[in-house]
């Protein structure tokens, strides 16, 4: 976010020495906002436990009273809402205001009815679900044991996808719960897209501004000066992302597999780069040039011809290649060329009684499919202007550090088919499939907390992860092979849940879940070939085999773990999670409901699913 840039904390009168600082720095690295402050508080506890008075911390903000405090709680399934969030905490800190930031599964229902002043930024899910970690309180907002909120000013930014026609249903939601509940706006809701930053910069200056009139003080505002220098930011992240030369880049699928599956390795040396397991990689992808070709050549445009738009001049071509997203429409994109084609069957499609209509067009036509089929006379600047900007890419990381080093590995599909006038590809896997070994890629790591090995290695762990979905797996395993205590009995076993079309063709890996389960860093592993029979066998086929041993798993205190695609299998999945529950734990539907919400809050149900 350019022109809102983080003012991170400097400790000028520090009482310590350059490896004091250095080893505090080890410490904070990384940490969350929420997790600073936790520190933050830690120390002061020691300094008054030690008899020291605290001369120049007034107060933490996590302390100050409700009424002189912004609360700022996110919901985040892949961290925009979170980087957004703390990005906002970051400036209100820097500006004087108290502020808290939670992630929402770690806010406190029982606070929402002292709460004065609120800013909610939260991200909706493919077609209208709440990220995981929010899916509690904002069912504890919508349901009846929500409060009257007479006394709370807010305010919500949602975050989407608009190729969705669900577009920021949760902010939609929330946003209109709160006001019915009684809270007052301090801002109108904002919806922002993929290219989060074209409303979310300008919401962020607005809600600064709001909540700095707010919580404009009748008593003097607690000054709260930082116990500590804030991580330096990263030199890399994903506005400055970083070269990574492409060291391996090998299909892992068999010549005779519908899928082409690649095993791509990437080299971090140099970045200063650092991940965990459960962490994503980001691409900023190039668009496959054919397609940028077919568009020039559909549309009738000069690809030479320069386009100036939001400050910068670029050849049309360079703008539709590294700019625009062309492999994912969107509906405010489907409605512009309705209007520029004049076309009565699109408009017919936007119309609010037709949305699987547009549902399916979403998800199964590109821009070059709709310019095809529905002639448009677009200047280059009109085009520019109207297609959404490209945005980056997050692929599952399937190596540890621990193991690889300064590499880091990668489990892409790439997605090709025959549209019957031509290819058309996805975006980054095509940029992947083109990539060589030797040729750099712009990336960045995107982190997830939320996706972690239990910090207790004695836990097992249960992993579902179909299909491409196995890729964190990878990196879980690795990882707990490269932490295994030297003495037995004290790790937690692992048990894999994979699953593909073909046993032949489509065993992602399979010499390592040999080499696996024979080392014994792989304790269990059922398998799930869809089409080597005539009947469909899919993971949840064997989820449900298994589920006397499954249940006794989780009731062991076992960490459970899905990936891959998130709009069939993780709903299936899900379902058949519950009825294992009910049927092994002699429960009823509602409480296997419960007994799964539980483990989600409990950080003991995790998913990483698209
Ligand atoms: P996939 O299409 O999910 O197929 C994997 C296996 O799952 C196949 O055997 C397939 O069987 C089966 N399957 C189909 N429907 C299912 C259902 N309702 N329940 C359970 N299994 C089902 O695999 P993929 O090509 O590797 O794609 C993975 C998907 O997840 C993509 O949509 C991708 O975008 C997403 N993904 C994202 C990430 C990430 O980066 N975090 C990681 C992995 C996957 P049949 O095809 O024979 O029916």
């Amino acid at each position: 976010m350019s022109a809102f840039q983080p003012n991170v904390p400097t400790a000028p009168d520090a009482p310590f020495t350059e490896d004091r600082l250095a080893a505090l720095a080890r410490v904070t690295d990384g940490l969350d906002t929420h997790g600073l402050w936790w520190l933050s508080g830690y120390a002061a506890g020691l300094a008054t436990r030690s008899g020291g008075s605290l001369q120049t911390v007034t107060a933490p903000a996590v302390e100050a009273q409700p009424a002189g405090r912004l609360t700022i709680v996110y919901g985040s399934q892949t961290g925009n809402a979170k980087r957004v969030a703390e990005q906002l905490a970051r400036h209100s800190d820097a500006a004087g205001l108290p502020v808290r930031v939670l992630r929402a599964d770690a806010y406190p229902t029982r606070e929402l009815k002292d709460e004065r002043t609120l800013y909610l930024v939260v991200s909706t899910q493919g077609d209208g679900d709440p990220p995981d970690d929010a899916r509690a309180l904002i069912e504890f907002i919508a349901g009846k044991r929500a409060p009257e909120l007479k006394q709370l000013r807010y305010a919500v930014l949602g975050l989407g996808d608009s190729s969705y026609p669900q577009f920021c249903a949760i902010g939609h939601k929330l946003d209109a719960r709160l006001a019915e509940l009684g809270g007052t706006r301090l801002l109108p809701r904002a919806d922002a897209d993929l290219d989060l930053e074209t409303v979310a910069e300008p919401w962020l200056v607005q809600a600064l501004a709001k909540a700095k009139e707010a919580l404009k003080p009748g008593a003097p505002l607690a000054t709260v000066t930082p116990l500590r220098p804030l991580p330096a930011a990263p030199a890399h992240g994903r506005e400055a992302p970083f070269a990574a030369e492409v060291l391996a880049n090998q299909r892992i699928t068999a010549r005779g597999s519908t899928k082409d599956v690649r095993h791509v390795e990437l080299s971090l040396e140099g970045s200063g780069l650092r991940y965990e397991p459960g962490d994503a990689l980001g691409l900023w992808p190039v668009n496959p040039p054919a397609l940028v070709e077919a568009i020039l050549r559909t549309s009738g445009l000069d690809g030479g011809g320069v386009v100036e738009h939001g400050g910068q001049r670029l050849p049309l071509r360079q703008w539709l290649g590294e700019k625009r997203e062309l492999t994912k429409l969107s509906r405010p994109f489907v409605a512009s060329h309705a209007a520029q084609a004049r076309s009565d069957e699109l408009n017919g499609v936007l119309a609010p009684d037709r949305l699987p209509a547009l549902t399916r067009l979403l998800n199964q036509a590109q821009v070059l499919d709709l310019l095809r089929q529905h002639p448009a006379a677009w200047s280059a600047d009109e085009l520019v202007a109207a297609l959404r900007p490209l945005t980056p890419r997050l692929y599952s990381i399937a190596s540890s550090q621990k193991h690889v080093g300064d590499e880091v590995h990668l489990t892409v599909a790439h997605v090709e088919y025959d549209a019957g006038d031509g290819l058309r590809w996805g975006a980054a896997s095509n940029h992947f499939a083109r990539s060589d070994e030797g040729v750099r890629l712009p990336v960045f790591i995107e982190h997830n907390e939320r996706f972690r090995l239990p910090a207790d290695a004695s836990r097992d762990v249960i992993m579902i992860g179909p299909g491409t979905g196995v890729a964190p797996f990878r990196a879980f395993v690795q990882e707990r092979a490269a932490t295994r205590p030297m003495t037995t009995g004290a790790s937690g076993r692992n048990w894999l849940f994979f699953g593909n079309p073909e046993f032949r063709s489509d065993f992602l890996y399979q010499v390592e879940w040999q080499q696996a389960l024979k080392d014994g860093t792989l304790h269990r592993f059922d398998l799930a070939f869809s089409r080597d029979q005539a009947h469909k066998i899919y993971v949840q086929d064997r989820l449900r085999e298994r589920g006397r041993e499954l249940f006794d798993w989780l009731e062991g205190g076992a960490h459970l773990y899905l990936c891959g695609d998130a709009t069939r299998m993780a709903k299936d999945v899900h379902e058949t999670l519950l009825a294992v529950i009910a049927q092994h734990g002699g429960k009823s539907v509602d409480d296997a409901n419960h007994y799964l919400n539980d483990l989600q809050q409990q950080g003991r149900y995790a998913r990483d699913v698209y």
